[in-house]
């Protein structure tokens, strides 16, 4: 009897009886399972070969991973940055360029548009790319963004420079002393013409006055007409630079002529009924640009009735 002979036991004739191999069977599991593992094996071979990574891939790829942290957190300082910046770029609005006197820069200039062209298309299918992108994108925008607040300061800085000059030359004070003004019979803007009978814009103010009283410029510059016309009467013109133009109309008498350098309060000519007039009055006109303005923006608010004696010439 061979050591490998198994037995069991027969339920009918309770005796042991030896298990018959069946080799073929045997064979045939054999060769499949080594077959399945075959197949395995090699396809875990390929699998793991084309993820294994060379010393210097490794090294690469733990360069590539800290790379990609330093470009977030680039990407966080540029917007700290930017917030400096808006900060800066408020006060050029609120402070320095009214004190030169120009509009504030629009918000959509300053925020400067990148919509349209994906000028960041080169990242694409790169690792990180969005990142990549995104940092691009925001360094570009801070970029333009200083470029025109430097051109603004730029701008502030050439009008400071004259300030001094423009706060002299720009129409400041009133024309004629309150002690002199008995009311403003017509303010600036549309009214019913005393004479035309029709609504029209009236272009300035008009102050009723005795005949004869002091009429001032009211700030520095060269006279650029003193004539007769025939609506103004006459009438003296002053070219105050800056684009500025002041206009002192219906006059009964002027004591300047054309291409005098005057200063702020100096005496130009008398109040009088002269040209298109129902009564004897000044009529103040101030011209930016060629652009009528309403003078009462211009007159310093706070100055006493002193300060004003003071400015004019007695
Ligand atoms: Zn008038």
């Amino acid at each position: 009897m061979s050591s490998n002979t198994r037995y069991y036991l027969d339920p009918h004739t309770l005796t042991y009886k030896p298990v018959k191999k069946n080799r073929k069977l045997f064979y045939r599991t054999t060769l499949w399972v080594s077959s399945v593992i075959f197949v395995l094996s090699i396809s875990a071979f390929i699998f793991l070969n084309s993820y294994r990574l060379t010393p210097h891939e490794w090294i690469l790829s733990k360069q590539n991973e800290r790379l990609a942290e330093e470009i977030i957190q680039k990407k966080d300082a540029i917007i700290a940055l930017r917030d400096t910046l808006v900060d800066i770029e408020e006060n050029d609005d609120i402070i320095y360029r009214p004190f030169a006197e120009i509009k504030p820069i629009p918000k959509d200039i300053r925020e400067a548009g990148f919509g349209g062209v994906d000028r960041y298309r080169e990242f694409a299918g790169m690792e990180y790319a969005d990142d990549l992108s995104s940092v691009f994108r925001e360094f570009d925008k801070l970029k333009k963004q200083i470029e025109i607040q430097k051109k603004s300061f730029n701008e502030v800085e050439s009008l400071v420079q004259y300030i001094d000059e423009f706060y002299a030359a720009k129409p400041a004070i009133r024309p004629i002393s309150q002690k002199d003004e008995i009311y403003i019979s017509s303010h600036y803007g549309m009214r019913l013409h005393p004479i035309y009978k029709r609504w029209k814009m009236h272009h300035g103010i008009d102050y009723a006055a005795q005949i004869g009283s002091p009429v001032y410029s009211t700030g520095k510059g060269i006279v650029k007409a003193a004539y007769y016309a025939s609506g103004y009467g006459k009438v003296v013109k002053v070219d105050h630079g800056f684009g500025y133009l002041s206009i002192y109309a219906h006059l009964d008498k002027y004591i300047v002529k054309k291409g005098d350098t005057i200063s702020r309060g100096q005496l130009v000519g008398y109040v009088g009924n002269t040209g298109s007039s129902t009564g004897p009055h000044l009529h103040y006109e101030i011209r930016k640009n060629n652009q009528t303005q309403n003078p009462l923006y211009f007159y310093m608010d706070d100055l006493e009735p002193y300060e004003y004696d003071r400015i004019v010439s007695k």
